[in-house]
Order: structure tokens, then C-alpha cells, then sequence
């Protein structure tokens, strides 16, 4: 019977935009990218939840910084998947393209997909067509956000471009779980890239009442995304328009020149 109890995920605050989403099914729960141990701490033991793994996207602290406090405190032989890279604290197991963690419970099986851009071993991980949940789920780290992608540190246009690329090929009713409230300056930029986007315009004052009272803008959903994110609409006449008026190119003939101007211009945005 618990098994089909329907998973919840649910966003635990971190630094100033961070957030650590928690899986669970009112017992077991699993985090992805605990930056900080503490609050996570807090959450488990204000909802009386038992801790059975960790999932890590990317090597950056602020995904990462948690991890060992969480094991000290919490046991040492819970699991911590990750990308390749001898930069995350506690990792027990490397999880690549196509590999699939299944974890009993909370019961959930996720498909892992290599994502490089934001930094190179980056990877994501989907949930599908389960008894416990109604929508899929993608729990992308940092390479997506709510109207906004990832900063390019390690990668180039082209693999940021070809990894938005797989998200735009889920089905549209995926929620995306980002790990940063970024979303109002993505919305201001965004709104730069296409002045006359009207489901922008009226997703800009949704998002803006959001957070006006203090609630998260997440998650999106890809279908949300393919209307509204710059980054996601790099094969869209406005969008190509813009880059090709900010660059001063006579032509950008892939999706990743696209990206690769509109990311500079949000840099120095
Ligand atoms: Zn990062
Ligand atoms: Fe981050």
C-alpha cells in the first residue's frame, strides 16, 4: 500500500536562492544537492523523515557543501550518486548517460542524462510513468532554470545547447525542478531577448506576484519553457532577430550560435 502512496517533492530554502529539493513519501526521503546540511537537517526532523540517499548533479559547493555533514549526522551508508569527477565529497556511486538509480524507497526509479555546459561532468536526472507520480520530473541542477540556463563555466555553447536539446524532447508536462531562484532577472532578460512574447509578459507578472508573497516560481514545466525561455527558444525568429542585432552577425545558422550570443549577452546583462 505505501507504495503507491504519491511522492512529494518539496523545496528546502538554502543561502539566498538555493534550493534543495526533497523526494519523498511522508517516510523516506531523498535530497538533491544539499549545499547546506542544516536546513535539510531541520526539515527531516520537523517532517519525520528518514534520509535514504542523496542526488548530486553537478561538483559545485553550493549543490555539494552538505554532503559529508549529512552523512556524519545521519548515517555514513547512505547512498550519494554522482557525476564522474573526483570532486564530490561522499560519492558512492558514479551514475552516467542512460544509467538508471532505482532506489526502493521512497520508491523511485530515475534515468540519468549527461548534460555538459554549466560545468562538464554535469548530469540530470527523470522520473516517468510510475504509480506514484502523476507528472514526470527533472531534476536538472543548473544547466535549466525557470526562464533562464545555466552560466557556461566549463563548456561551450554547442554542449549547452545540444543539452537543452534533450530537455526540449521530454514530454511538455515534465515539472522542472532548478536549484536557484533565478527567475524574475531571467524574466527581465528574457524580456530584452523578445519584447513582444505575450506568454513572457503575462508569466513575468505571475512570477512577480510569486515572489511578492514570499513563494517559490518552481518548478516549471518544459511545455512553460518551450514559451518562455530565450535559452530553450534559440530556433524562434524573435529570438534569432535579437542575437543577430546584439552580435552585428549577418547569419546564425544553428540553435547553438543563437546560444552562444544570447549566454554572452545575459553575462554582461
Ligand atoms: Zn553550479
Ligand atoms: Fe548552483
Amino acid at each position: 500500500m505505501e507504495k503507491n502512496t504519491l511522492l512529494q517533492v518539496w523545496p528546502i530554502p538554502a543561502f539566498d536562492d538555493n534550493y534543495i529539493w526533497c523526494i519523498h513519501d511522508g517516510h523516506h526521503a531523498l535530497v538533491v544537492d544539499p549545499g547546506d546540511a542544516n536546513p535539510v537537517l531541520e526539515y527531516l526532523a520537523q517532517e519525520n523523515l528518514t534520509l535514504m540517499g542523496i542526488l548530486i548533479t553537478h561538483h559545485h559547493a553550493d549543490h555539494t557543501g552538505g554532503i559529508l555533514q549529512l552523512l556524519q549526522s545521519l548515517g555514513a551508508s547512505i547512498p550519494v550518486y554522482g557525476p564522474v569527477g573526483a570532486d564530490i565529497p561522499g560519492r558512492t556511486q558514479v551514475v552516467m548517460e542512460g544509467d538508471k538509480v532505482e532506489i526502493a524507497s521512497p520508491r523511485i526509479s530515475l534515468e540519468v542524462s549527461e548534460v555538459p555546459g554549466h560545468t562538464l561532468s554535469h548530469i540530470a536526472y527523470f522520473a516517468n510513468m510510475q504509480a506514484n507520480i502523476v507528472e514526470p520530473m527533472l531534476f536538472c541542477g543548473d544547466t535549466l532554470f525557470a526562464s533562464g540556463c545555466g552560466r557556461l563555466f566549463e563548456g561551450t555553447p554547442t554542449q549547452m545547447s545540444q543539452s537543452l536539446a534533450k530537455f526540449i524532447a521530454l514530454p511538455k508536462n515534465t515539472l522542472v525542478y532548478c536549484t536557484h531562484e533565478y527567475t524574475l532577472s531571467n524574466i527581465r532578460f528574457a524580456l530584452a531577448v523578445e519584447p513582444n512574447n505575450a506568454n513572457l509578459m503575462s508569466w513575468a507578472l505571475t512570477a512577480q506576484a510569486l515572489r511578492e508573497h514570499h513563494l517559490p516560481t518552481l518548478p516549471t514545466t518544459i511545455g512553460q519553457e518551450l514559451q518562455v525561455n530565450p535559452f530553450m527558444r534559440c530556433d524562434q525568429k524573435e529570438v534569432i532577430d535579437s542575437a543577430l542585432e546584439v552580435s552585428g552577425e549577418k547569419s546564425l545558422p544553428t540553435p547553438a550560435h543563437v546560444l552562444a550570443v544570447i549566454r554572452a549577452w545575459k553575462d554582461r546583462f
